[in-house]
């Protein structure tokens, strides 16, 4: 570059800078007219400000940015409407992975949902008992359904299943040993430990066996008067393959019954997902149910609300009346308990279950047991209304730690796009976010883990991406 054409782009640089409209000038634009009658002016004024020193910098680094007042005044309407938007919005999934731990794990269903709102939005008789018009209990609005799904005698739900992990520690194991398997001594996820769980909440860890075999003498041998509980904790979202073992839970539940003679020995069967179904009629593996648990002779299980189970947030604790009994009346419960707004929830997912119309009515479970065909049918109805891509064959996978490794096949949307991560990137921006894949340099769209009735919203989404383009 010449010294003459480096001196004229710093002239043509100052020339951009000077030009930039003063704020006065970007307050008096119609893009903002309405913006005077509904924030202070004094917020109007500093948006403005604000877009007119970000313009600045970019010209300085050598950007596109308009200096234009009305391009202006419109960035400031729309960072003072974007101020206004809640953080927590609903998005599309459209990554195909069911139980998507960061997009919020299961949607719930639309009875759920109602149930959900109705409760949020009026009175009910949370704690209050409609017979004898008097104080009644949060605890007995799950405890039916809860006997009648897992043949349980008693049934308690509580804020998440991490909270019942470290309820059920706290009220038997403070103070005293939990024997749990090397290979269940694991992380669960977003730094949930077991071994810190048992620590934090008083217990003294004993691991027992290696990380691959584990047999039900290594347990025996490790009982003492100071065992509280056996703990199995299902490994949900890794899987060890191979020249494995682990002794059964009706094992487990004679080796506890061998310590009776000196303490009582709590059998306790953390299994996860709270999957209420025989996932081997989708085509995937076995995930333990809490029911298999309680008729093999556990004295607690626990399980989430807002995994397989298709609910909302929630721990569950099914088992033994004295055992849950005491759960129930132990101090923590009244930091753990569950809203009323979550309990409406998981009753109408629970009674779904009852009725025998999960597989239809939660939504998990209906995008499982989508078959490909109709997949297919519906990433093609994508593509002809957009007009563009291609539908191809590919895998969902469950998620959420459920089910590790185990996918189901599906068709996606895809496309051949110049600058993937930057088209998955606008469709994240949008006012409804759709949430794409990438991979090997083309965007992925699952059909699987759409809603119905987002399908219109997804096409368009579509077209201005691909129109975009050209
Ligand atoms: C997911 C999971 C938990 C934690 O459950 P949250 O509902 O997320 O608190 C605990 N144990 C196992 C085995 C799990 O899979």
């Amino acid at each position: 570059m010449t010294m003459s054409n480096l001196a004229n782009e710093r002239a043509d640089l100052s020339d951009r800078l000077r030009s930039l409209p003063s704020v006065d000038r970007v307050l008096s634009e119609s893009a903002l007219h309405e913006a005077h009658g509904r924030w202070p002016r004094q917020q109007v004024v500093e948006a403005v400000r604000a877009q007119i020193d970000l313009a600045r910098s970019q010209i300085r680094n050598g950007g596109e940015a308009s200096i234009a007042a009305v391009d202006i005044a419109d960035l400031a309407w729309r960072a003072l409407e974007a101020g206004l938007r809640p953080s927590l919005r609903r998005v599309i999934n459209a990554t195909g992975v069911v139980i998507h731990t960061n997009l919020g794990r299961a949607p719930v269903s639309e009875a759920a949902a109602r149930a959900m709102s109705e409760a949020a939005g009026g009175y009910s008789n949370l704690e209050y008992d409609l017979d004898r018009g008097e104080r009644g209990s949060r605890a007995n609005h799950l405890e039916s359904l809860l006997q009648a799904l897992t043949g349980a005698e008693a049934g308690i739900a509580v804020n998440n299943n991490a909270a019942a992990l470290y309820l059920t520690m706290a009220a038997y194991c403070h103070g005293r040993e939990v024997i749990v398997s090397r290979g269940q001594a694991v992380e669960i996820g977003g730094g949930f430990r077991i071994p810190d769980v048992l620590r934090d909440a008083g217990a003294t860890l004993v691991e027992v066996g290696t990380t691959n075999r584990t047999r039900a003498s290594d347990y025996a041998a490790a009982m003492s008067r100071d065992t509280a509980a056996i703990l199995r904790v299902h490994s949900s979202n890794f899987r060890i393959v191979g020249f494995t073992e682990e002794p059964s839970l009706a094992e487990l539940r004679e080796v506890a019954e061998q310590n009776a003679n000196w303490v009582p020995t709590l059998l306790i069967d953390d299994v996860g997902s709270g999957c209420l179904l025989d996932t081997r009629e989708f085509g995937l593996a076995y995930e333990p149910r809490p029911q298999d648990s309680i008729e093999a002779g556990a004295d607690l299980v626990l399980f989430s609300g807002d995994k397989l189970l298709g609910g909302p947030q929630a721990g569950l604790l099914v088992g033994k009346r004295a055992a849950v009994d005491r759960l129930r009346s132990h101090p923590l419960m009244r930091v753990l308990r569950p809203d009323k707004a979550a309990i409406a929830g998981l009753s109408a997912t629970l009674q779904h279950y009852l009725l025998g119309e999960a597989v239809e009515a939660v939504p998990v479970w209906r995008m499982i047991a989508a078959q490909p065909e109709d997949l297919r049918k519906r990433a093609e109805m994508w593509r002809s209304s957009v007009g563009a891509g291609e539908v191809e064959s590919s895998d969902s996978a469950i998620g959420g730690g459920s089910l590790p490794a185990e996918t189901r096949p599906t068709f996606a949307w895809t496309l051949d796009h110049p600058r993937p991560t930057e088209a998955a990137r606008a469709l994240r921006e949008r006012e409804t976010p759709v949430i794409a894949r990438v991979e090997h340099d083309r965007l992925i769209l699952d059909p699987r883990t759409v809603l119905p009735d987002e399908d219109s919203a997804v096409i368009e989404a579509l077209r201005q991406l691909v129109g975009g383009l050209d």
